[in-house]
């Protein structure tokens, strides 16, 4: 059952992600080579908590991080650790947050200094498939409308789709109805309806599909080796269209990062 919320419920889900969204921001300005995960972990905890808020992923069946961090070929569920960011690395950071009682989730992956063509251009484009997954999230649509879009424009770009992992409902609790996998069929699944409050979390590769699991039971690899990116929002299907909870802000200023959908969708 995929559960709604209301107007209010879905303004307290905003103030969990407006944390989460400044945790992100802060740790974007501290990567940099020589910093490690563990580093990472212990900045976010400290300003989560700082904020009232508590890291959602924190003892969630186990895990020991406050966030995911997940370096190049490994795509999702790392744990922070020794390892030190390099010049040239792409670090998945994925964060979520509680606020009395609300859960927001949100990843984004970032470049450690310049990275190549080929990297820079697996996190546009995964991101890009973030926002045309987005911009679905309309009344009357189906979830198979959002799963579509990603697919069709991460494959446009010539990724590949992780299909073992999938995005989730939110608010409560982490995980709630529906699964959202990153492909499917425009015109199937559920219809969207006013009030449910999605993470949609497009998760790529810029070679094969298929992953493999770390040893620590946890970290999520791609089985070839290949870079992995990891862009996730947190969005509610309002009657005026996708609400993004976790609006992502450039670092030099005030617009956010939302390309065509800008004016569409209502951010924050
Ligand atoms: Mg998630």
């Amino acid at each position: 059952m995929i559960i709604r919320k209301s107007p209010a419920e879905i303004d307290s889900i905003a103030a969990s992600g407006a944390i989460l969204v400044r945790t992100l921001h802060l740790l974007e300005r501290q990567i940099r080579p020589g910093v490690t995960t563990a580093e990472l972990d212990a900045a976010a905890e400290r300003y989560i908590r700082s904020q009232g808020g508590v890291p959602t992923f924190k003892g969630y069946r186990g895990f020991p991080g406050s966030i995911c961090a997940s370096p190049n070929s490994m795509i999702v569920h790392g744990i922070p650790g020794p390892y030190a960011l390099e010049r040239g690395d792409v670090i998945s950071l994925d964060v979520g947050v509680t606020l009395d009682g609300w859960v927001s989730d949100a990843a984004r992956t970032f470049a450690v200094g310049s990275v190549g063509v080929l990297a820079q251009s697996l996190l546009d484009a995964t991101e890009r498939s973030l926002m045309a997954a987005v911009e679905q999230c309309i009344v009357g649509n189906r979830l198979g409308d959002v799963s579509h879009a990603v697919q069709a424009s991460a494959e446009a770009d010539g990724l590949s789709i992780v299909r073992t992992l999938v995005g989730h409902g939110v608010g409560r609790n982490m995980h709630e109805d529906p699964q959202i996998p990153n492909f499917g069929d425009p015109g199937t699944g559920p219809r969207l309806e006013e009030g449910m409050v999605l993470a949609i979390e497009p998760m790529t590769t810029a070679g094969g599909p298929s992953v493999r699991v770390g040893t620590d039971g946890w970290s999520i690899y791609s089985q070839d080796g290949s870079l992995t990116a990891h862009f996730e929002f947190t969005v509610a299907i309002t009657a005026d269209g996708p609400r993004v909870l976790t609006p992502w802000h450039r670092p030099d200023g005030e617009e956010p990062a939302l390309g065509n959908i800008r004016g569409r969708a209502r951010v924050g």
